[in-house]
């Protein structure tokens, strides 16, 4: 490890926007009641609890205050980035945020409905870490993931094989602390997962929150109760050295603040919060404990107990709180004026956590696998030497190098060279005969520069040293042909790679259709490759959108916190287990042929059904946006061919003589090519977490559209045996008021019509009740025809 240096926690205020959740009664008045100081400060006026109370004022600072109209990738840039860049330099880091329910922990961390643009820090931190990996060619990194779910004091393994035989969290398996010998505390049984490009990071990302989600709906238990925490796990070892940095990155969404929130703000001892949530309250026992120690001079810190062990969370975030970790804290704020008072508790809590000071290092060491491979090595040309030294004088002309050594002495001169004037490594070849080679190479290089290239006298001319072929790779003078074979077969190289590139990104686009839809009647892989249905994203434009009266109302009242804009493109995400409200149509407007099999009508009511489905407008732009990225990949993709191309043509006119323009040009090509790389390659990052955004959101609209299909087949199944019901009350009403002969001859004509459904049905003489009767028949042969267990949906 590093020397150490403090590192102050950082704190970050961000204000949902009001209305947003709709849980909590929208209200046009929320801005009177807060405004933020930009950059930093917040001042909240909350409203009298009591007739006895007043209004009262708060001012919070902040390292930085996010307000109600920022964006999620402002929230990364500023609160997440940083962290990220810590961990590359090897340093642990911590992000975690704090607020009660409803305040936007979960869509801060890992996003809003799904939604690419609404992602949280959680997925863009796994993009930007897979970005920066790549970029960095001194470092190879290798990624891991885990994800735990804390709920009443024990952990779950979010990542775990769930058991066949339970379900929810108890399903998942169980996490224990452990001690180890030195007092490290390690997470027994928790998983941990090799990612090794972005969409293996996603899917676990994914498969976590999933669990996630159906611990909590089919347990009944409160997600809000429960901590969840994502670990990145990076391991990065230096090229060519045995040096090895091993760092993490934490995400934790804690359980809702409120609870022990109310209890501190009402002066009631924490004895009920100690109860529901005895973590969240041993964390805040932890937070006063070090924020108690910060003010103290260094030299008694030592003896203040912080008292970590209390809970499982706090024992989990010891590192963050306090340790070897730069830990941010992120603090949810809601300004609706019920909420007021738990915002002010979140706020001084915060505060409370922006004084606290951990200590942190590079967690740098030496992997001793390379240590002993390099040592290994040394000898070997130790030993070497000491041959040579033996030999005496005459020992280079008596040894040659083999191809396999001069190849090798190419590539340590090719990199000592690339290094640059102001780099001072050093030239490591390993033996005096092979520094007399490279020596050799070095005078040969600076004759070609002077255009005055002959090859190394005691050698075989060196073989190309362009051993990067394209742009990036220096000129080759006199190459003979198993040279200009090598170069030829790197080139080949070279262009594979884009081919893979670019096709990798044109296969985003061609996926997915565009418009319209088609529903694969025999059940085979559809374009998404995950089989049965593949539905296309029709394009919903705003003004298409169907939306009930309730919703309109939602989507057009004023938030107060200037979310129009918002408000009008978001639909209100669903009730969980209601699966009607995963759409605005109301089933009651549908009828039987809506439901029926065939495909002319499945394919129009999941046309219906998309249309008001709640994600239909982040789907369609989630697909504009894949489409966009795909079509600029393109467009690199061609020109770095192009810039290879012209690359080519300029190393071809200097072999012909040296011109100091083409020489120039050459050069800039070059610069370009690599820099037109690095954004394919990020581009590729960007759209393979798009394209598996689009693909979850498939599955899930599949699956979102079945659950909605049966409960509105179950709503009309309903509302056809009332309105059956009904009609045979009203004919029974009729019949008394007509003859018994003439009810008779009703009853016997109604008997047979039910034998044959084409038959005539008489009529009652009623029009109203006619036009029931009429319905209900048509109803049931409707239903009959298409039974759930011949129906395609069930
Ligand atoms: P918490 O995790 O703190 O309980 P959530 O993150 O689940 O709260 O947020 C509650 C609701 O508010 C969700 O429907 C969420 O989509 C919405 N929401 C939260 N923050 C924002 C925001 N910044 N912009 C838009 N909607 C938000
Ligand atoms: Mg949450």
């Amino acid at each position: 490890m590093t020397k150490k240096g403090a590192w102050r926690i950082e704190v970050f205020g961000r204000v949902r926007p009001p209305g947003s959740n709709v849980q909590i009664k929208a209200r046009s008045d929320c801005s009177e009641y807060y405004d933020i100081e930009y950059p930093n400060v917040i001042n909240i006026r909350a409203p009298p609890r009591g007739s006895a109370d007043s209004e009262s004022h708060h001012r919070y600072k902040f390292d930085h205050m996010f307000d109600a109209q920022t964006k999620q990738e402002e929230v990364f840039n500023r609160l997440c980035r940083p962290s990220i860049e810590n961990v590359l330099e090897g340093y642990n880091a911590t992000i975690f945020a704090y607020g009660q329910t409803g305040s936007g922990k979960t869509y801060s961390m890992t996003g809003g409905d799904g939604g690419y643009d609404e992602r949280g820090v959680m997925p863009r931190a796994l993009e930007t870490l897979f970005m920066e990996m790549k970029k960095n060619t001194e470092w190879n990194s290798e990624m891991w993931v885990s994800y735990m779910q804390l709920y009443l004091e024990k952990g779950y393994d979010l990542l775990g094989k769930p058991a066949r035989d339970s379900q929810g969290l108890e399903a998942l398996p169980r996490v224990h602390l452990l001690d180890d010998e030195d007092g490290a505390l390690h997470c027994k049984n928790l998983s941990s997962h090799r990612a090794d490009d972005i969409e293996d990071a996603l899917e676990f990302l994914w498969t976590g929150d999933m669990n996630r989600t159906t611990a909590s709906t089919s347990q009944n238990n409160e997600s809000s109760r429960s901590h969840c925490i994502l670990t990145i796990h990076i391991r990065q070892s230096r090229v060519g050295s045995d040096k090895v940095r091993i760092s993490k990155l934490n995400f934790v969404d804690l359980a809702g603040s409120e609870r022990v929130a109310k209890t501190g703000a009402d002066g009631v001892i924490l004895q009920q919060a100690k109860y529901i949530n005895s973590s969240l309250y041993y964390l805040v026992q932890v937070i006063d404990a070090l924020a108690k120690r910060a003010k103290m001079p260094r030299s008694q810190r030592d003896e203040v107990h912080i008292p970590y062990r209390n809970s499982m969370m706090t024992s989990i975030l010891r590192d963050s709180l306090g340790g070897n970790c730069r830990t941010s804290m992120l603090a949810a704020i809601a300004v609706e004026p019920g909420c007021l008072w738990e915002s002010v508790s979140s706020c001084n809590f915060a505060n409370r956590v922006g004084e606290i000071e951990n200590m942190t290092s590079i967690n740098e060491q030496m992997d001793p696998k390379l240590l002993i491979k390099r040592l290994k090595a040394e000898n070997r040309a130790l030993r070497e030497e000491v041959q040579l030294l033996k030999e005496g004088e005459g020992a280079s002309a008596a040894r040659v190098l083999t191809p396999d050594d001069e190849e090798l002495v190419q590539q340590r001169v090719d990199s000592y060279i690339g290094k640059g004037v102001g780099d001072k490594g050093t030239l490591d070849v390993g033996s005096w005969l092979k520094l007399q080679y490279a020596l050799t190479l070095m005078r040969q290089r600076i004759l070609s520069d002077h255009g005055n290239a002959s090859p190394p006298a005691h050698h075989s001319p060196p073989s190309n040293t362009d051993n990067v072929a394209g742009p990036g790779a220096p000129v080759v003078r006199g190459a003979t042909d198993a040279e200009l074979d090598k170069l030829r077969a790197l080139l080949q190289q070279r262009d594979a790679e884009i081919e893979v590139l670019t096709s990798m990104v044109s296969e985003g686009g061609g996926g997915m259709p565009s418009g319209g839809m088609a529903v694969n009647n025999s059940g085979s892989t559809g374009g998404n490759g995950r089989g049965g249905f593949d539905y296309g994203i029709p394009l919903v434009s705003s003004d298409t959108r169907v939306v009930n009266s309730d919703q309109a109302q939602q989507l057009t009242r004023d938030s107060g916190g200037g979310r129009k804009d918002r408000a009008r493109a978001t639909r209100p995400a669903p009730v969980a287990g209601d699966p009607l409200s995963l759409c605005s149509v109301d089933p009651k407007t549908l009828t039987e042929a809506d439901l029926s099999s065939d495909t002319e009508s499945k394919n129009s009511i999941f046309e219906k059904f998309f249309h008001g489905y709640y994600r239909s407008e982040r789907m369609a732009s989630d697909k504009a946006n894949l489409n966009k990225v795909t079509s600029s990949a393109k467009t690199r993709a061609s020109a770095l061919r192009r810039l290879k191309n012209e690359s080519s043509e300029l190393k071809a006119m200097l072999q012909e003589g040296d011109d100091p323009e083409v020489r120039q040009r050459l050069g800039d090509v070059r610069a370009l090519y690599a820099e037109e790389r690095e954004q394919l390659a990020s581009l590729k990052i960007e759209h393979d977490a798009l394209k598996g955004t689009l693909d979850r959101q498939m599955s899930e609209l599949k699956t979102d559209f079945q659950r909605w299909y049966s409960a509105a087949r179950k709503v009309i199944e309903a509302s056809g045996h009332r309105r059956a019901s009904e009609a045979r009350h009203s004919s029974q009403r009729s019949s008394l008021s007509s003859s018994r002969e003439a009810s008779r001859e009703r009853e016997r004509s109604r008997h047979s019509s039910h034998r044959s459904r084409d038959s005539h049905r008489p009529s009652t003489g009623h029009s109203d009740t006619d036009a029931d009767v009429e319905a209900f028949y048509k109803a049931r042969d409707q239903m009959k025809r298409t039974s759930p267990s011949r129906g395609a949906y069930s």
